[in-house]
């Protein structure tokens, strides 16, 4: 029962939390009970995965994420449990829409872990099937419920669905990072009803101890990169890691907003005319905290939100007022390239630029390879797009540790506490 633990604050992680000028670097652990503190021979376990997956008629585009649950569900499987898995897949929003059936996944999961995994195909997730399912498992079984947001209750955290699912297992295992930012029936409400323990499986663990100790122990020096498309999005995390690192480097869209804030021309650029005040603060805080903040010196500016725009690199302040700003120039690429050579800890979140774009991608190769090269250092990508640009750049197996959870890892570096690990039980 994790009854008590869902309020725990951020005892999530326990150890030495630093400030700038504190210690750092010695290893801190997720203070939550895992997979290796439970017996689980002979019982049902539920185990809450991300597998929502980028699916192309039918065909699983990207299979990061079912890889990385291997290890928990092996574990389990090794051990003798009855393994039920079950997860989300995109916005069904409480309806079934066999194109986001979960059916696809049973099929690769079985072919990756070299055993059946049984479907258990019911629309209304914990139905008939799915009982008749899991009544039937032995030892080693392994069984995947259906889209769990085929259910309108999943994402209100309702009680009758948290009941359900908790009346299949007799334990509980969370390993799904991706929705950790999320109070929802499947990983946060169902511990409430579940008699035996509410675990943490290995890919969460993996999660919050590389960024944990990233941000609340780093390695110095510490180097954050921001990117992406706007600042609104991101102001919890500039504010928060201004607090932790030695230097900050701004670029992508969210960039603008802070040149603008100097009265500096960018043209049709992203621009938030409402977060330039913000943008000078995050200034001033950064002077006051000595950290080093970074925007870009130049960009490359197109005529067209377009791959086949005209495109031209031009200093700061310098953007034509009829073209927008789509990637950092080679100035800026060298100058964030040369604040990440000699850092020990960098975290990465957004892209440099359009980087889907392949005439607007150099800023981000450029940052990706100078992470790439570091040696003796911990490189982390937060998940989303910047994991998508790493991956698509070729630069995956170069990092430390790629995040599966584009928002659940935002909102850690905002250093909010995420629901889904705070509802395991503690140590
Ligand atoms: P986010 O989800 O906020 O990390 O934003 C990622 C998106 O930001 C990507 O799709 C990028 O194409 C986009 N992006 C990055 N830089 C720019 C830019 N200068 N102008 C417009 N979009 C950008």
């Amino acid at each position: 029962m994790a009854f008590s633990s869902v309020c725990g604050g951020l005892t999530a992680i326990s150890g030495n939390i630093t400030n700038r000028k504190g210690k750092f670097g010695g290893k801190i652990m997720l203070n939550k009970k895992s997979v290796d503190d439970i017996n689980v021979k002979g019982k049902k376990v539920l185990v809450r995965c991300d597998f929502n997956v980028p699916l192309q008629d039918g065909k699983i585009t990207d299979e990061n994420r079912l890889v990385a649950a291997l290890p928990t569900i092996k574990k389990l499987i090794a051990d003798g449990g009855k393994v039920i898995l079950c997860s989300h897949l995109g916005k069904p929003k409480g309806e079934p829409k066999p194109e986001l059936s979960l059916a696809p996944v049973a099929k690769r999961m079985s072919e990756l872990l070299g055993q059946e995994v049984k479907f258990a195909a019911d629309n209304n997730v914990v139905g008939d099937n799915a009982k008749a399912a899991v009544d039937a498992m032995a030892e080693g079984d392994v069984v995947l419920l259906e889209n769990t947001r085929y259910r309108a209750e999943e994402t209100k955290n309702g009680e009758a669905f948290s009941k359900e699912l908790a009346s299949l297992c007799d334990v509980f295992v969370n390993d799904a990072f991706g929705t950790a930012h999320r109070a929802h029936c499947s990983n946060v409400g169902v511990t409430e009803f579940v008699d035996g323990d509410c675990v943490v499986g290995y890919l969460m663990q993996k999660e919050i101890d590389f960024l944990g100790n990233a941000v609340n122990n780093p390695v110095r020096p510490f180097v954050a990169i921001l990117g992406g498309a706007k600042v609104s999005s991101k102001i919890s995390v500039i504010n928060n890691l201004l607090d932790k690192v030695d230097t900050l480097i701004i670029g992508g869209g969210m960039a603008y907003t802070f040149m603008a804030a100097h009265g500096e021309e960018v043209g049709k650029s992203l621009l938030e005319e409402d977060y330039k005040q913000y943008a000078l603060d995050m200034e001033k805080k950064a002077e006051e905290k000595g950290v080093k903040l970074l925007i870009p010196v130049d960009t490359v500016a197109a005529d067209d939100f377009s791959n086949d725009a005209n495109f031209k690199t031009v200093g700061r302040g310098e953007i034509p007022a009829d073209m927008e700003g789509l990637d950092i120039g080679e100035e800026s690429a060298k100058l964030f390239a040369d604040a990440i050579n000699g850092a020990k800890t960098v975290v990465w979140n957004g892209p440099m630029g359009c980087f889907e774009m392949p005439n607007f991608a150099k800023g981000t190769v450029e940052v990706a390879k100078a992470m790439a090269g570091l040696e003796g250092a911990t490189t982390i990508i937060g998940g989303g797009d910047s994991a998508a640009a790493v991956n698509q750049l070729g630069f995956g197996d170069k990092m430390t540790h790629i995040s599966t959870g584009g928002g659940a890892s935002l909102e850690f570096l905002e250093g909010k506490e995420l629901p889904g690990v705070a509802a395991a039980d503690d140590k």
